[in-house]
């Protein structure tokens, strides 16, 4: 095995009076928590938290280990990779000196947010010093009959005993027998990032025509790429689905949908470039194999798919795209077959935009059907495909859906609750108190 380097500090934080709190994912870029985290630690540092965030490393095989763990927590997937030492020497022997050096950056009394199975392993190293640690857990199943987790929490059950507090985006994620405090924690978006500020319709074209998804000329902006015949025409009815090239967003089953939309809908699946999310080994092989069922596709189909690439080499401008493709799109889509939350049905709901989606996990905690958008069962796809027809005929019931599902994002997902809810955890840890409400 390649040599195991050192945690990176994306932010690291500064404080002489007060203890910190630092976050641990695996990616800087790409994906839910990386967004949430890219917002929630300006947040929580304009609130007077000294706060830092650190990225481990690892290498192919480990990320290839923790994919297992992230399908499983889903639900999904073959527990197989996890069966005898080899999975676990290899988990502990990735995390272990990163607790070490974390562990060693940090005093008693410090707080460390370890999310998702990815960074769980640092937590005795971390305990053994005196910091206390809270595992955030954005992932899981709403399947009560789902028996693939319990691989995951049998593998996993060494570390609990030293993770102070559990946080879920779901009372159902997380560990079935945790002895200690678990809160209900949601994620959050920001309304003043770059991903979510109000754009005008002429930043809107400027933005997609520079990528040459819209408008006459091929664009010169190349922050995307774009599998396309040719550009959307103008005026055509847009259906959007934006997520990592993921089995479990099920890009591919988007594709089956379109025969069952109207000819002039045309369909835009975007994801951000694989290559340039490190923690995700299979976006490659699954942005490989939506593209080869793109080309599959007969003549008349394809004209009416577009599939976008996105770089996220430059975050603001990824993020500036993102913002312009789900304000052009009249229906989002998110036919996930699992989903821990689903920031990416969120940021429509905030714009207004209606949305369908998948009846699992965390979009089903926040898409109420027929009041903030429409409900679907994944595997339905004439089901899915009649939900955004009805969407695109019905312009009033479009209206009240996207009224209603901004005000219930700015009611519920508003990163400043995000922050609330941190403080008192961390409250709570340093005090004993009971002050979550
Ligand atoms: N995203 C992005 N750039 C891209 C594609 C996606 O910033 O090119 C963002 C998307 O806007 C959302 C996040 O990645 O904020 C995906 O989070 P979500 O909770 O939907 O899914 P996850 O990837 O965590 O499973």
């Amino acid at each position: 095995m390649t040599a195991v380097p050192v945690p990176r500090w994306v932010r690291q934080p500064v404080s002489y009076d007060r203890p910190l709190l630092v976050h641990v994912n695996t990616t800087s870029t790409g994906g839910g928590v990386a967004e949430l985290l890219h917002r929630l630690i300006p947040a929580q540092n304009d609130d007077g938290t000294a706060v830092g965030w650190a990225v481990v490393s690892g290498n192919p095989e480990f990320f290839a280990l923790t994919k297992t763990l992230h399908h499983l927590l889903h639900g999904k997937g073959d527990p197989t990779p996890l069966a005898g030492v080899d999975a676990g020497t290899l988990y502990r022997s990735v995390l272990r000196p990163q607790g070490l050096w974390l562990a060693g950056q940090l005093r008693e009394g410090d707080t460390v947010a370890l999310h998702d199975p990815q960074t769980l392993g640092m937590a005795p190293m971390l305990a053994a010093r005196g910091i206390r640690v809270v595992w955030h857990c954005h992932i899981g199943t709403t399947d009560r009959s789902a028996t693939k987790p319990d691989y995951v929490w049998r593998f996993l059950a060494p570390e609990f005993d030293d993770v102070d507090v559990v946080l879920a985006t779901r009372p159902e994620f997380g560990p079935p027998r945790f002895a200690r405090r678990r809160h209900v924690v949601a994620p959050a978006i920001d309304p003043d990032s770059p991903k979510n500020r109000p754009l005008t319709a002429a930043e809107v074209d400027a933005l997609l025509g520079g990528i040459g998804l819209v408008g006459p000329a091929a664009g010169d902006d190349l922050s995307a790429t774009l599998d396309q015949v040719g550009p959307v025409p103008p005026n055509a009815p847009i259906v959007l689905q934006v997520s990592r090239w993921d089995p479990l967003k099920d890009m591919i089953g988007v594709l089956r949908c379109l025969p069952g939309l109207p000819q002039d809908v045309h369909l835009v699946l975007a994801g951000p470039d694989p290559y340039e999310v490190t923690d995700d080994p299979e976006g490659v092989v699954v942005l490989a194999e939506v593209r080869a069922a793109y080309r599959d596709l007969p003549e008349p189909e394809r004209r009416r798919v577009h599939l976008v690439n996105l770089s996220m080499r430059d975050p603001e401008r990824n993020a500036l795209l993102i913002n312009a493709l789900q304000r052009r799109a009249d229906v989002v889509l998110q036919k996930s077959l699992e989903e821990g939350f689903g920031l990416t049905v969120t940021e429509a709901m905030h714009k207004y935009r209606p949305v369908v989606a998948s009846a699992v996990g965390g979009l089903a905690l926040q898409v109420v059907d027929g009041e903030t958008g429409l409900l679907v069962d994944p595997t339905d796809y004439a089901g899915v495909a009649a939900a955004v027809r009805r969407l695109l005929v019905d312009r009033d019931l479009c209206r009240r859906l996207g009224a209603q599902a901004a005000a219930e994002v700015a009611r519920r997902y508003h990163i400043s609750r995000l922050v609330a809810d941190y403080r008192q955890v961390v409250r709570q840890l340093q005090t004993g108190e009971e002050v979550f409400s």
